[in-house]
């Protein structure tokens, strides 16, 4: 069979990839080699995380909130197998849905590992180890990312475990102990926070969700200590161990000194790293980048064999769904001879803890050490009415904008549906507004958005109404 495009790989990267490439008439093949479409995204990643997120965080609200709303419950009770059966049905769902849209867009699909026999030839190696071979024009290796590890850590997957286990727990663990307080670590543990865990994080760095701006993630900290996080910053984790049903986890401090946390169950989430096993990139000469050992690519997200492409998490940037989808339209669109463009400035950085963290642009470190003069406005969710009316009152929005021109440069907040209001700072930066032009622009009330406002009026010069 000959095709315009072959994309392996069916996560957000890939599938978004093929949908597109559909849309514009290009023949095209998906090859994914599980037999649910959707990646890591949508099968062990941010679906199956957010379906739990909401089913504790439901949880979290009748144990702690309800009463106060007077709304008294009793014999109140977590059922994680049910739980973890909607959160199976939510996923089983949103890949079929996957899989309709390949039909509905004329995408063939082929299920078995994607391997290169040249530039134009892969071969498909089904789980029976029946081969078959397509030719094409095309290649978009949209292959992902798998959990990393500690070199000196053996995942048993029981005990020590990555995020694929901990979505399938078969019971609520007494003591979670989290190595990395990044993205992964902090929902997960906030899952089994509000279940009822202790939740103890061991991160090397001085702060929680290092990558962020500094204000979100010393906020977050005192949220989640609240939730009855323990955390233990600037440790280096040196080993973990598992014994019948304890694991020991050991650290160092910066001064050196020992440190040792038993739990019986260790998430290791110290990020995740480039998949490209089974491709046989050999065969094509693609060597991978020496640092991340990620598939090289230029501007135009093309490898440096003509007609062979990469998106996603399997190349250098933000290991993000939405990033890897930005990519897949943008590669399709290109083979079909447009001219896309894609602003990684502007891609959204979100935490589904709760409060939620959001982030775009600059954070104040960036700018600091680019030398960039700039005005912050600052807003807290106390001071907003729709906040209070929730009781949903903790974190801020900070609004930084260039202090000649009055652009905005960054937007990072932390609080009640940050998630969703991130959106209306990512159009305004595309648009390149200033903080007046927020400021000036009605928000409804009570939202939570009027927050953003708020802070776009603090950054124009202490203006905002409600504080
Ligand atoms: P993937 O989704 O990893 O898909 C790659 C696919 O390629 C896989 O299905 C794999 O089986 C297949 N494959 C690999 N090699 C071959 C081969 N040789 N032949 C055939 N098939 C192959 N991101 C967000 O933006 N928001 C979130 O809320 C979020 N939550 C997350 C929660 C968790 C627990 C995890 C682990 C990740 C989360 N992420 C989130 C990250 C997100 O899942 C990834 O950034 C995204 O899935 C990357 O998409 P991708 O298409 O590059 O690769
Ligand atoms: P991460 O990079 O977000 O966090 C890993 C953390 O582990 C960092 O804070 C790092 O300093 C720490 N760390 C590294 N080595 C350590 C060590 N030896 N001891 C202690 N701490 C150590 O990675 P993650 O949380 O594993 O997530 C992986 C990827 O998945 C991320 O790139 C993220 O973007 C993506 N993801 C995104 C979302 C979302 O968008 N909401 C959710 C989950 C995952």
């Amino acid at each position: 069979m000959q095709y315009d495009v072959v994309v392996i790989g069916s996560g957000p990267g890939g599938y978004v990839a093929a949908i597109r490439c559909g849309q514009l008439g290009l023949k095209t093949a998906i090859i994914e080699k599980y037999s649910t479409l959707g990646g890591t995204c949508l099968n062990v990643g941010c679906i199956p995380s957010k379906a739990l997120l909401d089913s504790s965080e439901h949880y979290h609200n009748a144990n702690k909130h309800f009463a106060e709303h007077g709304i008294n419950l009793s014999n109140l009770k977590v059922d994680l197998k049910q739980m973890i059966k909607r959160k199976n049905g939510v996923v089983e769902q949103t890949t079929g849905g996957i899989t309709f849209l390949m039909k509905k867009n004329k995408v063939t699909t082929y299920q078995g590992v994607g391997s290169f026999v040249d530039k134009n030839t892969i071969k498909i190696t089904k789980d029976d180890k029946t081969t078959e071979e397509i030719t094409t024009k095309n290649v978009i290796i949209a292959t992902g990312s798998k959990p990393a590890s500690l070199p000196f850590i053996t995942i048993d997957k029981k005990r020590i475990i990555t995020s694929t286990e901990a979505l399938n727990l078969t019971e609520v663990p007494k003591h979670l102990v989290l190595i990395g307080g990044g993205v992964i670590g902090l929902e997960l543990g906030s899952v089994y926070a509000r279940l009822g865990a202790k939740v103890t994080v061991i991160e090397y760095l001085d702060s929680i969700i290092p990558t962020m701006d500094k204000g979100l993630g010393k906020e977050l900290q005192k949220s989640l200590k609240n939730l009855g996080f323990e955390f233990l910053l600037s440790h280096k984790v040196t080993g973990a161990s598992v014994k019948g049903k304890t694991v020991t986890v050991t650290a160092e401090d910066t001064k050196g000194n020992p440190v040792k946390v038993e739990g019986d169950y260790c998430l290791v989430a110290v990020g995740r790293t480039a998949y490209t096993e089974g491709l046989n990139l050999d065969a094509v000469g693609i060597k991978l980048e020496e640092r991340g050992k990620k598939v090289p690519v230029n501007e135009h997200l093309e490898t440096p064999v003509a007609g062979i492409y990469a998106i996603g998490d399997v190349i250098r940037g933000a290991m993000l769904a939405h990033k890897a989808e930005e990519e897949g339209v943008y590669v399709a669109e290109l083979i079909a001879g447009q001219k896309p463009h894609i602003n990684y400035n502007l891609i959204p950085g979100v935490v589904y803890t709760w409060p939620e963290v959001a982030s775009v642009g600059a954070t104040e470190e960036q700018l600091k050490n680019d030398g960039i003069k700039y005005k912050a406005g600052s807003f807290p969710f106390k001071a907003s009415g729709r906040a209070r009316a929730s009781m949903d009152t903790e974190g801020f929005v900070k609004v930084l904008a260039d202090a000649g021109t009055d652009e905005i440069l960054g937007v990072h907040m932390i609080g009640p549906r940050v998630a969703d209001m991130i959106a209306e700072a990512v159009v305004g930066m595309e648009y390149r507004a200033s903080a007046e032009d927020i400021a000036r622009i009605c928000h409804a009330h009570p939202t939570f958005t009027e927050s953003f406002k708020e802070a776009a009026l603090a950054a124009t010069g202490n203006r905002a109404i409600h504080i």
